[in-house]
């Protein structure tokens, strides 16, 4: 199983929506996907339509106990009405978690930790992890816990800062020996608007830095994308002709081929047809 967080200090640039369709499409073609959400905004989950039993008040589903107690994560571990896709959702307590972690020692390995049997137990292949949009205890627990960093990027001026920012954090991740493996996955960008020069003129300036890190999908800005969250359907099911549907299949599938070997058997594994 690999761990791939889905990461960047800035809010509204496209990481629950890539959280969401990335992992969608990825179970289409097949993989075993876990969708970690750690936002206590709980964006993600809503947005997959996940609804949560509310008969009983002290029921949890979120990470909180397995981050601040000993509940297993595997507990929390939900199914979705997506094959091959299951969530552990998140709800408002996780807020707590922010405060309560940052009170003990080994903050920065805790979801390392909590998430190691679950990478014993070898039920997925991916799983993703939707941070919030802070440098809080959840999002550097997150990026320790990561084998790798997606990063979506906004087609702004303004998303460059944050850019330099986040890479810088991982640096620091890595530095600090919590996890010396990590590093950044690839960046993608978001809501690129075709009719303006400014979105070519930022492309361009990341690609000339960071090269083939980008990727070659890019998302472009449309309505329906902006709209599906609020009918809890990812873009494939809201509107599966359209380009936001094409875009994020595409992601899928380069995001593949960044991680298919010609040595790694788990490849054919899971076809779409199982
Ligand atoms: P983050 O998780 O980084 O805060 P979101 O994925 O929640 O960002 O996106 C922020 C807002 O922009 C949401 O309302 C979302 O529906 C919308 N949005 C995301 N991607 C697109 C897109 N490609 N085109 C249009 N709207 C989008
Ligand atoms: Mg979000």
């Amino acid at each position: 199983m690999k761990i791939i967080a889905i990461a960047n200090q800035k809010g509204g640039v496209g990481k629950t929506t890539t959280s969401i369709n990335l992992s969608v499409c990825l179970a289409e073609l097949g993989k075993r996907v876990l969708l970690i959400d750690l936002d206590p905004q709980a964006n993600a989950t809503s947005g997959l339509g996940v609804e949560l039993p509310d008969d009983d008040e002290d029921a949890s589903f979120s990470l909180y106990h397995p981050l601040i107690g000993d509940v297993p994560a595997l507990d929390k571990v939900m199914p979705t009405r997506i094959e091959n896709l299951s969530i552990i959702p998140s709800e408002m307590n996780l807020a707590g978690t922010e405060i309560e972690l940052a009170r003990t020692d080994n903050h920065l390995t805790r979801l390392q930790e909590v998430l190691a049997p679950l990478r014993e137990a070898d039920q997925f292949d991916y799983c993703f992890l939707d941070t919030p949009p802070s440098l809080g205890v959840l999002m550097t627990t997150s990026l320790a816990a990561s084998d790798e960093v997606l990063i979506p990027l906004q087609c702004e001026w303004f998303g460059l800062e944050g850019l330099a920012k986040i890479v810088g954090v991982i640096e620091q991740i890595r530095d600090s020996g919590a996890n010396p493996n990590t590093g950044v996955e690839g960046i993608v960008m978001t809501m690129f608007d075709s009719r303006t020069n400014l979105a070519r003129q930022v492309t361009d300036e990341v690609r000339a830095h960071f090269e083939e890190q980008v990727y070659n999908t890019v998302i472009p800005r449309s309505i329906r994308l902006g709209e599906s969250p609020s009918f809890g359907l990812p873009i494939i099911e809201h509107d599966p002709r359209g380009p936001g549907a094409n875009a994020y299949r595409s992601l899928a599938k380069e995001f593949l081929a960044r991680h298919t070997t010609t040595s790694d058997p788990s490849t054919e594994e899971h076809s779409a047809t199982d």
